[in-house]
């Protein structure tokens, strides 16, 4: 088994000696159990979190552990009533070639369906942008909804889900093509670069009505652009804060913001509601999965992905994420079905 463990804490951003790429044999299934192989690894900004020790809603993963992820895993011997060899499913095998299974957690998915997409734009990435919309920042005709990271799984469906209840999308991401793509292909109705020197201004010309629900994916200086814009009552889920990741617990550069934040949210009755989507997973998954699927029939659900040949390309893969090296849902592909 060729897999991938935790060699070392990052400090600050992780780099590949964080990793180690080990060979192990092969384990056998016992009874109940599946042995799977991955076809598709899942790169996400929140394994960043897994590798250190900052308290968290998940916990760490020890050193010399394998790192953990989400995978598109094919059945190759089973001893479970309900699986059969050949057969494909989302699960959560982590950075590795092989992996056991009780079959819990597992979800089947059809092998005619892209099976990469389960990953992303019709997997964990996509039911989070559908449920922090849904529950928290529940968009209505006309309002203007922004986001960051407009490109990749989170925030391109968020741009989409909001347009499809009739709000106008901001896109917030960074160099030529990635502002292209949100503008030409996902739909935003404006795009602005987070690293332009006049990023402020140019977010304000972005959003002339305010913005009525801000999409949290960064944090950092984004937030500080977004902030003076978000009109009375806006809504804001806190779903991701990528530009702290390299550095938890650490405060903020400059001035201690905190009393005025509390003011402002007071003063124009600001919700600011953080969430992690397991939350909403088993009461909204059925109708993330229907509503997904047909949006993206229709094509009003669209998405790009950036696949990365070899499971020893893994660990270089994500630290690129972290630096917005990825265009698109960041997968690492081990097999084809
Ligand atoms: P992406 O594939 O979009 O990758 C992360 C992107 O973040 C980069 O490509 C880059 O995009 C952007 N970025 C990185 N650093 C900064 C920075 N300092 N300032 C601004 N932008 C930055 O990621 P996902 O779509 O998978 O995830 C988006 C967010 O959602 C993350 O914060 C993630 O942790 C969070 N998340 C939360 C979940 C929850 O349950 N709460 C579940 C899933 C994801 P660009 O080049 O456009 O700047």
């Amino acid at each position: 088994n060729q897999r991938i463990v935790l060699a070392a804490r990052p400090q600050g951003l992780p780099v590949p000696g964080d990793f180690r790429l080990e060979e192990t044999p092969v384990p056998q299934p016992g009874a109940g159990e599946v042995l799977m192989e991955t076809l598709f690894l899942s790169l996400d900004p929140y394994m960043r979190g897994r590798m250190g020790l900052v308290k968290s809603y998940a916990q760490p993963v020890a050193i010399g552990g394998v790192m953990v992820g989400g995978t598109v895993s094919k059945v190759v011997q089973s001893r479970h009533p309900d699986w059969q060899e050949g057969d494909i499913a989302v699960a959560y095998a982590g950075w590795q070639r092989f992996a056991l299974s009780d079959g819990s957690g597992l979800r089947r998915l059809d092998p005619a369906a892209p099976l990469s997409a389960a990953l992303g734009a019709l997997g964990m990435p996509g039911f989070t942008a559908y449920a922090g919309l849904r529950n928290i920042g529940k968009p209505k005709p006309g309002e203007t909804v922004a986001v960051a990271a407009a490109t990749g799984p989170v925030g391109s469906a968020v741009g989409q889900i909001a347009r499809i209840h009739g709000a106008r999308a901001v896109g917030i991401t960074t160099g030529a093509h990635k502002l292209a793509f949100a503008r030409d292909e996902l739909g935003f109705d404006a795009v602005v670069d987070h690293k332009a020197p006049d990023f402020t201004a140019q977010l304000a010309a972005a959003c002339p009505q305010g913005i009525d629900v801000y999409f949290e994916n960064v944090g950092g200086t984004v937030w500080d652009g977004v902030f003076p814009l978000l009109n009375p009552f806006a809504r804001v889920p806190v779903c991701g804060l990528i530009a702290q990741y390299n550095h938890p617990g650490e405060p903020q550069p400059g001035p201690d913001r905190l009393a005025v934040t509390m003011r402002e949210i007071l003063s124009r009755s600001l919700t600011l509601r953080g969430f992690v989507m397991t939350e909403f997973w088993d009461s909204q998954q059925d109708d993330f999965l229907r509503d997904a699927t047909a949006w993206a029939a229709d094509g009003r659900l669209r998405w790009r992905e950036d696949i990365v040949q070899g499971l020893e390309n893994a660990p270089e893969a994500f630290i690129g994420l972290l630096q917005g090296r990825n265009f698109g849902k960041l997968v690492v592909q081990l097999g084809a079905a």
